[in-house]
């Protein structure tokens, strides 16, 4: 599968025997809805003392820049369809509507974990 940002093969990795595929060079992130679940509830100290999450997670600080929203699925080349994640959170992911795969921007991730947290 390649990235559907800069169309590189995606590695695999897994936190805590989650399996996900993520960009070396984005630090985007592939992963089921199920996956990104578990691993978001995982909390947000355990991903940060993580190897790979290191470099998953950024300051939420960090100044967002507008991203494109029409990304291809890595997995079958659908489009993908931005969506508030939880309806209400504001933060808004990549999905697949053909088999349910969700892409995370560089510090997505963490905010979705914040945002469970602060619930
Ligand atoms: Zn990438
Ligand atoms: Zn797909």
């Amino acid at each position: 599968m390649n990235c559907p940002i800069c169309d590189i093969e995606l590695k695999h990795a897994s936190i805590k025997n989650v399996a996900i595929d993520f960009c070396d060079t984005c630090q985007g992130i592939w992963c089921s809805k199920d996956e990104l679940e578990k691993i978001a509830m995982l909390g947000r100290e355990y991903i940060a003392n993580s190897l790979i999450a290191k470099s998953i997670i950024k300051d939420l600080q960090d100044t967002k820049t507008q991203k494109k929203s029409l990304h291809l699925c890595p997995n079958c080349e659908a489009s993908l369809e931005k969506f508030n994640y939880s309806y209400d959170s504001d933060i808004f992911l990549e999905t697949c509507k053909i088999c349910n795969g969700i892409w995370l921007d560089d510090g997505e991730l963490g905010d979705i974990i914040d945002y469970i947290y602060s619930k």
